[in-house]
């Protein structure tokens, strides 16, 4: 057995990041960026008032002058030309360019307004401040700033300072994608009654959705029966047409287990076949079918889908330029017991967490957590880490891989 940081390293020193491309911004949620990006304007691009209210000049108010004759009103969009003088004031609506003249705002709130002679005056108490209610150009975003670095991952408020600066393309790293195939003679996809020894193919969608949820598109290779020919024609077709390749099932010992045999083959004997010390998904293969790189997971439902999360996301993430490419495991209170018993292995146990009223973030384990049991992935959110020896007792901290929101 080798340790899983090993196994990690030896997947992760053959991945490289993909060929970088320009991107609509539309696409480009989650991916990450290739160079620094700077602004080439200022946001605001003007000054603009934050309320709705009257745009005057500070002086003119420090001055002591109370009434102020009002010269007509400018709206969010307008050009904003209405200059104002030491006695007089613009209507102004949150978002519209401040006047010539005028470098302060005073509320709506806070005026009252009266007419005389077909003329409409502002009156007010309150004592206003240069630049109150005044958004200045700049203020956000200054034009030439450096607004991200490389490898930054854009999230939906990078996608709107990037919207509000027109850029419309960045230089990003692809979503990989990410051909994703089950082998095994007794898996079938079809409806109706299952024939005797048959099973339904479940790795597949779910691995699937595991490639979906991390941004990266899965392409779905199907499922393929154990037997020399259509594995061949499948891999072959996978490398031809994905940047990395998940196969579950056939990469431990069984005696039908073609996929250890073809996958030799057409990877120039790269493939490594190991047995990771953690469980579930102690066998585990890997290696390279002319630059794409494939991992073999095992065929248990379960252990498929930790192989995914322990080896398989961490270097599709490299692929697509993440620079951090495992989750910071939290470290959580247990709810129960976690026994179990040493074998060297690191147990990754199936465990709903939860945040709680005191802050801390708990775990409760699923009672049984044999590596075929699917029915506990869909009701659990996490892994709690337990290293080798008898594990935890109820109210222990545990090192825990949140997988998805609590
Ligand atoms: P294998 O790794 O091929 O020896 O498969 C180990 C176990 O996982 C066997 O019980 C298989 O029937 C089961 N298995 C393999 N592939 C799948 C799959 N795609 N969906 C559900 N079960 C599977
Ligand atoms: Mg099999």
């Amino acid at each position: 057995m080798i340790e899983l940081r090993q196994a990690q390293e030896i997947v992760l020193s053959n991945i490289s990041s993909l060929p970088v491309k320009m991107a609509p911004l539309a696409d480009c949620d989650g991916l990450v960026t290739v160079t620094e990006i700077y602004s080439d304007e200022s946001i605001p691009p003007f000054d603009n008032t934050a309320v709705d209210g009257f745009a005057l000049n500070f002086n003119a108010v420090q001055s002591g002058t109370r009434e102020f004759e009002i010269l007509g009103t400018i709206a969010a969009g307008d050009v904003g030309d209405i200059p104002i003088t030491a006695s007089s004031a613009v209507r102004i609506m949150t978002g519209a360019p401040l006047p010539p003249g005028a470098d302060c705002v005073l509320m709506v709130e806070d005026s009252s307004v009266s007419e005389r002679n077909g003329k409409s005056y502002l009156a007010f108490r309150k004592a206003l401040s240069r630049y109150e209610n005044v958004r200045e150009s700049g203020s956000d975003i200054k034009k030439g700033q450096l607004l991200f670095a490389p490898n930054t991952e854009l999230s939906p408020g990078h996608l709107g300072v990037l919207a509000s600066l027109g850029i419309h393309e960045v230089s990003i790293f692809p979503r990989a994608r990410v051909g994703v195939l089950s082998t095994g003679s007794e898996l079938t996809n079809e409806a109706g009654p299952l024939l005797p020894g048959q099973i339904r193919d479940s790795n597949r969608p779910t691995l699937a959705s595991l490639v979906r949820e991390m941004g990266a598109v899965p392409i779905d290779m199907g499922t393929i029966p154990d037997d020399p020919k259509k594995l061949r024609e499948a891999f072959l077709d996978a490398s031809s047409r994905c940047d990395v390749i998940l196969s579950s099932g056939g990469v431990s010992v069984g005696d039908f287990d073609y996929t250890k045999q073809i996958l030799d083959e057409l990877s120039d004997g790269t493939m490594s076949w190991m047995q990771i010390a953690i469980k579930p998904a102690k066998p585990f293969a890997f290696g390279l079918i002319g630059s794409t790189p494939v991992f073999g997971l095992p065929g248990n439902p379960v252990s498929s889908a930790v192989s995914f999360e322990l080896l398989a996301r961490p270097a599709i993430r490299k692929m697509m330029g993440h620079l951090k490419l495992f989750r910071t495991p939290v470290r959580a209170i247990s709810e129960a017991d976690l026994r179990r018993r040493p074998d060297e292995k690191i147990h990754f146990m199936r465990v709903t967490a939860k945040l709680e009223s005191d802050g801390r973030v708990h775990i409760e384990p699923k009672s049984e957590q044999s590596s075929h049991l699917l029915y506990s992935m869909a009701n659990s959110n996490a892994l709690a880490i337990v290293p080798d020896g008898p594990g935890y007792k109820s109210g222990d901290e545990v090192e825990t891989l949140v997988l998805r929101e609590l």
